[in-house]
């Protein structure tokens, strides 16, 4: 029996989309166009996958984008030249350099070059440090788009028990900053958990909401989950499955049982996923207004 809403991020972030439309034609009206670019070192499968997707979200919205490929053998002094020029060119606001790079390349290296204010991911360390400052100028995608579907979901974060099952530095961390912050989508009590934290159930079961991002397949099931709690699953993880393709894709929640005790849920796929699509989007409208110097709402 099923009476969680179901939080629909395809729908969520085609609002957001609808948005940067009008953002865009605003700065259309004053003689710029938004661009985003990807860098793709190598060339791994899903990290193609991922590139053309965010080509195509471009395309959608009106945003020009670009791409560079760069050889996987190549040596990292190529790829920092490319970085290099996109910093340099103004027809570029944001580009992103899809991870992971080979194991010869330093990624934190790679970041440390960008420039910080075409950095759309938000990896950047000065971007990182303004983040946890209260000041972030772009809010990295995923946690972004949590947000705004909690938002959208009409769920206050205010004086709320949080528990972010994962620490990464592109997911749970800076969530973990962004709703702990004092503003009206954050101010919330917040609880970290990674691999070492002892009694994990006791501290998702005690939250209003669970956020988990951990990459581990159904990982969290209905009896981890505290009577009418709000969970939003971030992990994507391929599990093999009779299907055509061999493989279906899980979050790391266990939907059907977690939805008994849940008053809310995202699902895997349709959830977090769109959002931090379409918050990339948003990061590059952003961008390319900061440095037009044209206002857009957003
Ligand atoms: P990482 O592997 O970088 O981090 C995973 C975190 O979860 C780590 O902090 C790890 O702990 C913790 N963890 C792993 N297993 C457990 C466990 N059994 N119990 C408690 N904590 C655990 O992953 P990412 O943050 O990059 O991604 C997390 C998930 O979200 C993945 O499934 C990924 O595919 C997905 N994802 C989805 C996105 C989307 O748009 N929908 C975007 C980005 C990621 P420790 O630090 O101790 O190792």
């Amino acid at each position: 029996e099923t009476d969680a809403e179901i939080i629909d991020g395809d729908a969520v972030a085609s609002e957001i989309r609808d948005e940067l439309t009008d953002a865009i034609e605003t700065l259309a009206d004053a003689g710029a166009r938004p661009g985003l670019a990807t860098v793709l070192m190598g060339d791994d499968p899903a990290s193609e996958t991922y590139v053309n997707m965010k080509q195509r979200d471009c395309e959608e919205v009106g945003i020009e984008s670009y791409h560079v490929d760069v050889d996987g053998d190549a040596s990292p002094e190529t790829l920092y030249e490319e970085i290099a020029t996109l910093n340099e060119d103004d027809d570029v606001h944001g580009y992103i350099v899809q991870a992971p790079v080979p194991d010869h390349v330093d990624y934190r290296e790679v970041i440390r070059r960008v420039d910080p204010a075409k950095d759309v991911d938000g990896f950047h360390p000065e971007n990182v440090g303004r983040l946890v400052a209260g000041d972030a100028r772009f809010r990295p995608c995923t946690p972004h788009g949590v947000q705004k579907l909690l938002e959208a979901a009409a769920v206050e974060t205010e004086g709320k028990d949080v528990t972010i099952v994962g620490r990464s530095d592109i997911v749970g961390k800076p969530l973990a900053n962004l709703l702990l912050q004092k503003a009206d989508d954050g101010n919330a009590t917040v609880t970290v958990c990674h691999s070492r934290t002892a009694a994990l159930a006791e501290k998702t079961r005690n939250a209003d909401i669970v956020v988990a991002a951990a990459g581990a397949p159904e990982m969290i099931d209905g009896s981890m989950i505290g009577d009418g709690a709000v969970v939003i699953d971030v992990g994507v993880n391929r599990v093999d499955a009779d299907t055509e393709k061999g493989y279906e894709l899980v979050g790391d929640v266990e939907f059907d049982s977690a939805t008994e005790n849940a008053s809310a849920i995202t699902p895997v796929p349709g959830g977090v996923g769109p959002m931090t699509r379409a918050m990339l989007l948003y990061n590059t409208v952003k961008a390319a207004s900061l440095q037009e110097g044209v206002e857009v709402e957003l």
